[in-house]
């Protein structure tokens, strides 16, 4: 059972050079039982959150109690914040379907990105202002769907506050801010008449979505620049309510797995290139899992498992910081599945200025591999427990992001895995694209029901 988790074996001309490159890369290949343990730690660290006992899971209430059952109706707009491109969106849903939907994407500048709080909201607005105008629409009034895709303390529906930054987002003044409120302050200010109906993050949008494309969508997953999950959990296991419940079966809860093992349950796991990356990165000694696991540090991960290589002799040059991207990943990989070499080749020369031949690429994309097959395995783990945690006959998992997109083999890996950490809960994996868009005006549209029926 163990073996079945190790990734392919590197088979290079060298066989003395082969056992010295998987020596230093051993500490990256994790096993079943390092993964069991990893799954009962995540296990234990859930239940804590659950009940509000410290925990490096923050498990959150989203309030979001039911799912889409296809009365959806009416004209939403949507922001989707997250990255590096800020998306305002107008959808039209017909009978739960998107009938028409606009969409305009706005490049967040580093500037904005680490200005402060008031900056980034105003210009949030303004692109909506602009939005508006450009479809001269901007008398009309309208309900948004804000996806806010960083962690918050959630007080309802509709509102909650900045926790802490993530990826690369790290501007002054906003946490602790209740983020739904101030975007409503600046649309308000620009004379606007949109309310903000739902603030929701993108692992929750995408369970939406999902749940709109297939009747057993329990999960939501994000694999993108960062990772995190959302799943469906009995009401009564969860203890913080601020609002009104007895009539709520379950609720989606935010897990936040991005911040798994800060608090140092999951040291047995990190390696000198996690701690490398994690310290070269924007937000130090925080969201330790997400970056074993995000888009936006696969590529540093690549970088230094290949300049310790290099240190030791074992790689021709270590690569210059930042120009191995999470897409070098990828293309290792899909080479590698294919038994190809020349575009590894070309992109290592031109990352490491130096010569690079046909079994330094076998190398790299042996690196590549490794650190993909961990991701998949470190993923697989927290939804294998949700699966288990969850019992049902067969629950389907919509998952999101770059990575997931992008990757030639992550899905498959994460098949595999879930099914070996899992064996007795039938599961399938759905590919929920553009989750945030369009589960935010799908929970909106179930929000407006909500508070019908509750009027
Ligand atoms: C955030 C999560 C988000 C995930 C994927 C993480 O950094 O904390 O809220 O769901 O990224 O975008
Ligand atoms: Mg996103």
């Amino acid at each position: 059972w163990d073996q079945q988790f190790l990734p392919a074996q590197l088979r290079l001309d060298d066989p003395l050079r082969t056992q010295k490159v998987e020596a230093r890369l051993a500490r990256l290949v994790l096993g079943g039982e390092v993964l069991r343990r990893a799954g009962e730690v995540f296990e234990r660290e859930l239940e804590r959150g659950l009940k509000e006992q410290p925990s490096s899971l923050q498990m959150e209430n989203t309030y979001v109690p039911e799912l889409p059952d296809g009365t959806e109706e009416g004209v939403f707009l949507a922001l989707d914040l997250g990255g590096t491109n800020f998306r305002v969106l107008l959808l039209e849903l017909r009978a739960g379907d998107l009938v028409d939907q606009r969409v305009k994407q706005y490049h967040i500048s580093n500037a904005l990105r680490l200005g402060t709080g008031e900056e980034l909201f105003n210009f949030l607005a303004d692109c909506v202002l602009d939005f508006l105008t450009e479809l001269g629409m901007q008398d009309q009034e309208f309900s948004l769907g804000f996806t806010f895709s960083f962690p918050m303390k959630l007080h309802s529906i509709s509102s909650g506050e900045l926790i802490t930054w993530t990826k690369s987002f790290k501007c002054s003044g906003l946490e602790g801010v209740d983020v739904a409120a101030l975007l409503q302050r600046c649309l308000r200010a620009r004379r606007l008449r949109v309310t903000v109906r739902v603030l929701l993050n993108d692992t929750t949008g995408t369970l939406v979505a999902g749940a709109h494309m297939h009747k057993h969508v329990g999960i939501g997953v994000i694999l993108g620049t960062g990772s995190n999950g959302c799943y469906m959990e009995r009401a009564s296991r969860v203890q913080h309510w601020e609002a009104a419940h007895e009539r709520v079966r379950d609720v989606c809860v935010d897990v936040e797995w991005g911040a798994f093992g800060d608090n140092g349950c999951l040291d047995f796991l990190k390696t000198e290139f996690d701690r490398e990356v994690d310290a070269g990165s924007l937000l130090a000694t925080s969201f330790t899992f997400e970056k074993y696991i995000g888009g936006k540090y696969l590529g540093s991960l690549l970088t230094s498992a290949l300049s310790a290589l290099a240190r030791a002799g074992l790689f021709p040059a270590a690569p210059a910081p930042d120009s191995l991207q999470t897409a070098h990943l990828s293309l290792f990989e899909e080479e590698n599945c294919s038994g190809e070499v020349s575009r590894t080749v070309a992109a290592l020369r031109e990352a490491c200025a130096a010569d690079v031949s046909a079994q330094d690429a076998l190398v790299a994309q042996h690196v590549a591999h490794v650190i993909s097959n961990r991701a998949a395995q470190l993923v697989s783990v927290c939804i294998a427990c949700l699966l288990r945690r969850m019992d049902r006959p067969h629950v389907a998992v919509a998952v999101d992001g770059s990575v997931f997109k992008h990757h030639p083999r992550i899905a498959d890996l994460m098949h595999k895995y879930i099914a070996l950490l899992a064996p007795h809960h039938p599961f399938s994996i759905l590919g929920a694209e553009d989750g945030s868009g369009k589960g935010s005006a799908l929970t909106a549209a179930i929000a407006a029901r909500l508070a019908a029926r509750d009027a």
